[in-house]
C-alpha cells in the first residue's frame, strides 16, 4: 500500500468566512491547481490564461443570479489565495472554458458512481461512492474540506483545491458524486458551471431544494447528477444545456459512468463513442454488485472500485502512456459516503494501492 493521502481541512463561519479559510490554508494547492490548468488550456486549447480569465470573468453575472452566497465564498477564496476572483471562477468553470475553446475533445474523462439504497445495504443505510477519474497531475491540488456554515447547512467536500464543490455530503443528510457527458450542444450558450450547482447542492436543507439546484440552472454544458438522501432515496439526472432526463435505482442499485442512460439523449451523445471504456465500467459495477449474494457492505464497495476488469481503463483506472494522442487520466481518489452515519472512508489515488481511511462527519446539524 502507498503512503499517498491528500490534507483535510475544517474551516467555519459565513461563506465569505469560509472561503477565506479555505484560500489561506490550501494557498500553495490552489497555485499548484492554476499552474495545471494555464499549461491545460494552452495545450488543449491554445488558451492564454488572460483569455480564460476574461471568459472566467463572463460566468460572474450567471453565478450570482443563481448564487449569492457562492460568489461571497469565491471572493473569500480569490482573498486568501492572494489571487484574482476571475482565477478561481477558472478553476470552477475549467470544464466549460475548454468548451469555450472548442477543445475539449483531446482529453479523456471518465468516473465511476454508485448509490446503494437501504433494502441492499448491509447497514440498512443509504450509500454514495465515486472514482474520481482525471489528470494525473490534479492529485497533488486534490484536498478534503469540510464547511462548517454559521447559519445553513454544513459539507464536507472531496475538490480539487480552490473549487466551492465537487463531490461531498452534508448535514441533512444529501450526497452529491457525478460524471462528465457531452454532446454537441456543450458550450454553446452560457451557463452556470457544474461545480456551482453541485454546490447549491450541498447547500439544500431537504432533497427537492437539492434536484431544484439542477433543475432550475441555466446551463451550458452536459453532465450527470447523481444525488443521494438519506431517507432512502437516490436520483440521478442527465442533463444537457435545454434537457434533462430522470433516472431511479433498479433493485435499490443507481449506477452511472459516462455515457447518457436515457434513450432520449443517445442520437446526440458523443461521450459513449469518445469515452468508450464507460460502455462496461458501468456494466462491470452493475455485474459485480447485484451478483453480490446478501447485503452490500463498505468493503464490498471498496473492492468494487478496486476493480481492475479492462485494466488500465477500468473502474480503479491507471494511467496509459499509450493515450492514442489523448491526454490520459487516472483515478485520483475513492470516495463512500454513508449519508446516515456520515461515516466516509476515502482513498487517495487508486484504491489498490492506497486502501482506505475513515472520516467521520456529523450529520443532523443544520
Ligand atoms: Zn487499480
Amino acid at each position: 500500500m502507498k503512503n499517498l493521502s491528500f490534507p483535510f481541512f475544517r474551516v467555519e463561519g459565513s461563506p465569505f468566512d469560509v472561503g477565506l479559510q479555505h484560500g489561506t490554508l490550501t494557498r500553495e494547492r490552489i497555485q499548484k491547481s492554476m499552474d495545471i490548468y494555464r499549461k491545460a488550456f494552452l495545450e488543449l486549447g491554445k488558451l492564454q490564461w488572460n483569455q480564460a480569465l476574461r471568459i472566467a470573468k463572463s460566468f460572474v453575472p450567471t453565478i450570482q443570479e443563481y448564487d449569492v452566497e457562492a460568489l461571497e465564498e469565491v471572493k473569500g477564496i480569490a482573498e486568501g489565495a492572494g489571487c484574482r476572483i476571475e482565477e478561481i471562477i477558472a478553476l470552477n468553470s475549467r470544464t466549460e472554458i475548454m468548451f469555450s475553446a472548442g477543445k475539449l475533445s483531446t482529453l479523456l474523462d471518465g468516473c465511476t458512481t454508485v448509490c446503494v439504497l437501504p433494502e441492499r445495504s448491509a447497514t440498512g443505510n443509504t450509500i454514495l461512492a465515486q472514482n474520481w477519474d482525471w489528470k494525473p497531475s490534479c492529485e497533488g491540488s486534490a484536498i478534503l474540506l469540510e464547511k462548517r456554515m454559521r447559519k445553513g447547512v454544513s459539507s464536507f467536500n472531496f475538490i480539487e483545491a480552490g473549487m466551492v464543490a465537487r463531490i461531498g455530503m452534508n448535514s441533512a443528510g444529501i450526497g452529491s458524486a457525478g460524471n462528465y457527458l457531452e454532446t454537441d450542444k456543450d458550450g454553446k450558450t452560457p451557463g452556470v458551471p457544474i461545480p456551482f450547482i453541485k454546490r447549491k447542492i450541498l447547500s439544500s436543507r431537504h432533497i427537492s431544494q437539492a434536484i431544484k439546484a439542477v433543475t432550475n440552472s441555466k446551463r451550458g454544458s452536459s453532465t450527470n447528477y447523481m444525488i443521494g438522501y438519506r431517507q432512502g432515496f437516490a436520483i440521478d439526472i442527465e442533463v444537457t444545456p435545454d434537457e434533462l432526463y430522470v433516472l431511479y435505482p433498479q433493485d435499490g442499485l443507481l449506477v452511472h459512468t459516462n455515457h447518457f442512460l436515457s434513450p432520449n439523449f443517445k442520437a446526440q451523445d458523443i461521450s459513449r463513442s469518445r469515452i468508450t471504456d464507460t460502455l462496461y465500467r458501468n456494466w462491470r459495477l452493475e455485474r459485480i454488485l447485484s451478483s453480490k449474494t446478501g447485503k452490500i457492505g463498505v468493503d464490498d464497495l471498496k473492492k468494487a472500485f478496486s476493480d481492475h476488469f479492462g485494466y488500465p481503463y477500468s473502474i480503479c483506472r491507471h494511467y496509459d502512456i499509450h493515450s492514442e494522442g489523448l491526454e490520459g487520466i487516472q483515478t485520483n481518489g475513492s470516495i463512500i459516503m454513508d449519508l446516515n452515519s456520515g461515516e466516509i472512508e476515502f482513498a487517495a489515488g487508486r484504491p489498490c494501492e492506497s486502501g482506505y481511511k475513515s472520516f467521520r462527519f456529523e450529520v443532523n446539524l443544520i
